[in-house]
């Protein structure tokens, strides 16, 4: 029995709870505070301001369903655009699909992605010295407003909306990812977990109807995002590119060659049915 616990403070009066088997790095960054420890079910576990980031033992989850969705949907994506990100997990799922030529990752905190590379090196698994990577440090609100680069897919991994993660959510963030949008181009987000954060999807959701011609969500279950599914935020200009039948979407994985533990063609489309609670939240902020 290990003799350390470590609580995650993201909700008051509620919260999972990690024996702590060692500290492995715990230092206070410029950004923010920054800790990794083992764990003997998750394996390593990486924590910012107190809040689960990724484990070794279910990171494949999320990462796979934020990368291998929009990225399938599409169908045609030469350019990635990265937010945050900083443990590599996307950054590798991005990369196995050879067909893509360029990812910028704008991550601002250099020392996640130094401290990952080290301490969890299976999530970016290499990924860091692929020549299509472009890695920028800075924040990624500011980048989306002045880069002039454009991109067919942008992913959103950010923290939660507080700290260095909170511009991520605003709707000038948003409205910044569109300008680099290229056309027919997809943008999706980490948007909590739906039933625990009902109000940041409720947010997306009216700031997402008010820029793009087609937004909705779709969901994982990620065992350490407690509270039930995982809400990953989706918009588009395109409406056809979530509404694939589930032959296409094999065909398409089918081509791209990939080995994955989670993402299926019949997942792909299963994940965007929601329950009522959430069709609610969600139809309650449409041109409200
Ligand atoms: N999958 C995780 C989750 O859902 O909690 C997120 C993991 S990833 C480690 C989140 C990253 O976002 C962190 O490395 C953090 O430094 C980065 N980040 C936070 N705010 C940012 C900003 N404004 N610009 C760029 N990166 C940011």
């Amino acid at each position: 029995m290990s003799e350390r616990q470590w609580t995650e403070t993201l909700y008051t009066g509620y919260g999972q709870s990690f024996s702590v088997d060692s500290v492995l790095f715990e230092h206070k960054t410029d950004h923010q505070h920054l800790m990794i420890f083992e764990n003997q079910v998750f394996g390593r576990v990486m924590a910012l301001d107190g809040v689960v980031q990724t484990t070794e033992r279910d990171e494949f989850i999320y990462h796979e369903m934020l990368t291998h969705v929009p990225i399938i949907a599409h169908g045609a994506v030469k350019r990635v655009l990265i937010i945050g990100g900083g443990d590599g997990g996307i950054l590798r799922e991005v990369c196995r699909h050879a067909s893509i030529e360029h990812i910028t990752q704008v991550e601002i905190d250099q020392s996640v992605i130094d401290m990952a590379i080290k301490y969890l090196p299976s999530h970016s698994a290499g990924a860091y010295n692929d020549i299509r990577a472009n890695i920028v440090i800075s924040d990624g609100f500011d980048f989306v407003q002045t880069t002039d680069q454009t991109f067919d897919v942008i992913i959103s991994d950010s923290t939660d909306p507080h700290g260095p993660g909170e511009v991520l959510f605003t709707k000038d963030f948003y409205a910044g990812c569109q300008r680099c949008l290229n056309p027919g181009g997809i943008l999706v987000t980490q948007n909590g977990v739906a039933f625990m954060q009902t109000d940041e999807v409720r947010n997306t959701a009216q700031r997402f109807s008010r820029l793009f011609k087609d937004s909705h969500f779709y969901s994982a279950a990620v065992p350490t995002y407690v509270g039930g599914i995982m809400a990953f935020a989706w918009a588009s200009d395109t409406p056809a590119h979530r509404q694939l039948d589930v032959a296409t979407v094999r065909q398409r994985w089918q081509a791209a060659g990939i080995k994955s533990r989670y993402y299926t063609p019949d997942i792909h489309v299963a994940s965007f049915a929601l329950p009522e609670y959430l069709m609610q939240a969600i139809s309650g902020t449409i041109h409200s």
